[in-house]
C-alpha cells in the first residue's frame, strides 16, 4: 500500500509527545499530520520561543521535545534555541522544512545551507538521502539527542519530500529508541573518590542540573544524609536536594566554594557559573572528585584529583554503596560547620532586613518575600532577568527537582515565555494541578511578550510576574524620563539600559482574555498574586513594579570575580 512521507516521520517520532513550532511554507503539512498522529503541536508566535519551549520539554521529560520550522529564516530563529540546548545539554530535535531539492543553488525561496548552519548548534545536523531513510534518520537524531551528554539534533525535510509517496515495504523501520543505557565508573576510582571524603576536613557536594537530568534525586538525597554532607546546588540543580534541607549552605554559597578541601562536583561544569574551579573563588588546593557521563568534560579548568566517568545516578549509588559498608558520617561540630551556619545566618538576616523594608517603590527583596509566602511547593519556577534571576534564586525555594527553569550556561534572556509554555503543556497531560509560575524582569519578558497571545489560545494558566524596573539593570523614574524627553531624542539622550517608565504590561494579557494586575504595593501583590493562584484555567500576569534603583545586595565578589578584587 502506498503512503506519504509524513507518517514516516510520525514513526520515528515514537515516544515524542510535544512538537512547537511554527507553519507555513513546506511544514504545514507536517504539523498537520503529527497532529493527526497523537503529537500534540503549539503553534507559536516566534521560532525562538518555540524552539527554547521544545528544549525544556528535554530537561523536563528526558525526551527530546520537537521544534519545527520553516526553511532560511524560521530555522535562523531556531538556531537560537538549538544553541541554548545544546550548552545547556538539553536534548531538542529541530525540523526544518528547506527549499526543494531540484531548485537547490537557484536561488529558491527562503534557500539557506541548513545543515550546514545547524552543525555549529548541534550533535547531529543531517538531510535524510531519500524517504525511505526518514524513519532511521528520525531513530538516530532522536537516540543522539539523549544517549551520551545530551544536546540538539537537526532534521532536514526538503519541501518536495512532503507530498511524496514511497511503497510501505520500502520504508525501513526501526523500533523506537530505548532509554540511555547505564554506564558506571571505575571501581578503583570510586575507592579513590571515598578515600578523598573521609580524609576531607571540609568537604562540600555540588549539585548541578546534570544531576538534575539524571533522575538522581533519591541516591543524592541518601548520600547527603547519610554521610551528612554540605551541599550547594547549581541554579537549575535546585530542588534535586530539598533548599530547606538543613545541609543546604546555599545561603553560605561563596563561603563554601572559597574553602571547601574536597568538592564533589555531581553534573555542574566548572564554567563562569561556578567562576571555573580557580582561585580566588576556589580554594587552590581543593581536591575536585568529578562525575559526568561525558569523559571530554573531565578536567576542564581543573584537574580532577578523582574522575568519574559515569551516569550520575549510578555512580551516587556506586559511592554509596562504599559508604553503606564504612557508616561514614562527617560530624556535624566541625569548625567548617561552624564556619558556614555563621555564614548564612548573616547572609539570611541581611536579606531578611532587606525584605522588610516598607518603602514604595519596593525592592526586590520585599517582592520576593511576598511572593515566596504563597508559592506552592511544587509550583514549576521560570525565572530570568539579571536581578530577577539572581535574587530570585537566593529568595526563592525549590523543593523538587527540574521545577526550576532559567537562562541557564548561556544566559539566554527571552526563554522564560517558552519554558513556561512547555512546562505548562507538560503539566497538562501528565500534572493537571501543577502551577507554573514565570518571574522575570520587563526587559527579559519583552524578548517574547507575544507568546502571551499562545499562552491564552491555549488555555495555559501560567502566572507571569514581570518585576518592572524600567530598565535593564536598572531604569528611570516618569519624573526623569520627562526630563530627558526635554533635553532631546531619546537615542541621544537616554540611557541605553532605560526602557518606557510605568508600561502597562499587565494590559498584554487582558487584551488576549487573560488576567492582568498593575501592582505597586505588597498588599496589591498579595492580593493579585492569591487570586492567580485560585484560578485554574486562566492564565495571568502581574505587572510589579519596583524602584527602578533597586540592586542586588552587597556581595563578597564582584559578578564573573576579578582576581584583582
Ligand atoms: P550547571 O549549569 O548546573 O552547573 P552544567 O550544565 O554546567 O550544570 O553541567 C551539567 C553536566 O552534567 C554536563 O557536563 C553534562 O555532561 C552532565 N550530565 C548530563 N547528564 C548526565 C548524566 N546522566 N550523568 C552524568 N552527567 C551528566
Amino acid at each position: 500500500m502506498d503512503f506519504m512521507s509524513l507518517p514516516t516521520i510520525k514513526t520515528g517520532l515514537k515516544n515524542i509527545e510535544y512538537m512547537f513550532g511554527i507553519v507555513g511554507i513546506p511544514v504545514t503539512e507536517i504539523a498537520i499530520a503529527a497532529q493527526a498522529s497523537g503529537i500534540k503541536y503549539i503553534g507559536m508566535r516566534n521560532e525562538q520561543a518555540a524552539s527554547y519551549a521544545a528544549s525544556a520539554v528535554g530537561f523536563l521529560t528526558a525526551r527530546p521535545g520537537v521544534c519545527l520550522v520553516v526553511s532560511g529564516p524560521g530555522l535562523v530563529n531556531a538556531l537560537a534555541g538549538m544553541a541554548n540546548a545544546n550548552m545547556n545539554c538539553w536534548p531538542l530535535i529541530v525540523i526544518g522544512g528547506s527549499s526543494n531539492r531540484n531548485q537547490e543553488t537557484m536561488g529558491a525561496f527562503q534557500e539557506f545551507p541548513q545543515v550546514e548552519a545547524c552543525r555549529l548548534y548541534s550533535k547531529f545536523s543531517v538531510r535524510p538521502n531519500s524517504l525511505e531513510a526518514i524513519p532511521a534518520v528520525i531513530e538516530k537524531a532522536v537516540r543522539t539527542s539523549i544517549y551520551g551528554r545530551p544536546g540538539a539534533c537537526y532534521i532536514d525535510i526538503p519541501g518536495d519530500f512532503v507530498n511524496l509517496t514511497v511503497k510501505k515495504n520500502s520504508a525501513k523501520y526501526i523500533g523506537c529508541c530505548p532509554a540511555p543505557p547505564i554506564s558506571m565508573a571505575e571501581e578503583m576510582t570510586i575507592s579513590k573518590a571515598v578515600s578523598f571524603i573521609l580524609q576531607s576536613k571540609k568537604p562540600l557536594l555540588i549539585i548541578g542540573k546534570g544531576a538534575a537530568y539524571s533522575r538522581a534525586e533519591n541516591s543524592i538525597r541518601k548520600l547527603v544524609d547519610q554521610c551528612g554532607l554540605p551541599f550547594l546546588p547549581t541554579p537549575m540543580g535546585k530542588g534535586v536536594v530539598p533548599d530547606n534541607h538543613p545541609y543546604c549552605v546555599a545561603a553560605a554559597r561563596s563561603r563554601a566554594l572559597q574553602y571547601a578541601d574536597v568538592i564533589v562536583l555531581l553534573g555542574a561544569r566548572l564554567n563562569w557559573i561556578l567562576h571555573y574551579g580557580l582561585p580566588p573563588r576556589f580554594h587552590p588546593d581543593v581536591k575536585v572528585i568529578q562525575v559526568d557521563i561525558c569523559a571530554e568534560e573531565l578536567g576542564n579548568n581543573v584537574k580532577p584529583a578523582a574522575a568519574l566517568l559515569g551516569d550520575i545516578k549510578a555512580v551516587t549509588e556506586q559511592l554509596l554503596d562504599r559508604f553503606n559498608r564504612t557508616l561514614w558520617k562527617y560530624p556535624s561540630d566541625t569548625d567548617w560547620w561552624k564556619d558556614l551556619w555563621a555564614k548564612m545566618q548573616s547572609n539570611e538576616a541581611t536579606s531578611k532586613a532587606l525584605s522588610l523594608q516598607k518603602q514604595l517603590p519596593m525592592n526586590y527583596y520585599t517582592v520576593f518575600h511576598h511572593v515566596r509566602e504563597l508559592l506552592p511547593k511544587d509550583c514549576i519556577l521560570i525565572s530570568e532577568g539579571a536581578n530577577t534571576m539572581d535574587i530570585g534564586r537566593t529568595m526563592l525555594p525549590n523543593y523538587l527537582p527540574r521545577h526550576r527553569l532559567d537562562a541557564g550556561t548561556f544566559g539566554t534572556m527571552g526563554v522564560g515565555l517558552g519554558f513556561a509554555i512547555a512546562a505548562a503543556t507538560v503539566a497538562k497531560t501528565h500534572n493537571p494541578e501543577q502551577r507554573v509560575v514565570c518571574i522575570e524582569g520587563d526587559s527579559a519578558f519583552g524578548f517574547s511578550g507575544m507568546e502571551v497571545e499562545t499562552i491564552c489560545r491555549h488555555n495555559l494558566p501560567i502566572i507571569i510576574i514581570i518585576i518592572n524596573n524600567n530598565g535593564i539593570y536598572t531604569g528611570l523614574d516618569s519624573e526623569t524620563w520627562k526630563d530627558i524627553l526635554k533635553l532631546g531624542e531619546p537615542s541621544t539622550y537616554a540611557p541605553p539600559v532605560a526602557l518606557l517608565p510605568d508600561a502597562h504590561y499587565e494590559q498584554i494579557m487582558s487584551a488576549f482574555g487573560g488576567k492582568g494586575y498593575f501592582v505597586r504595593t505588597p498588599e496589591e501583590l498579595q492580593a493579585a498574586l492569591k487570586i492567580s493562584l485560585a484560578e485554574k484555567l486562566v492564565p495571568s500576569l502581574l505587572n510589579v513594579m519596583i524602584n527602578p534603583l533597586s540592586d542586588r545586595k552587597k556581595q563578597d565578589f564582584h559578578w564573573l570575580t576579578r582576581s584583582n578584587m
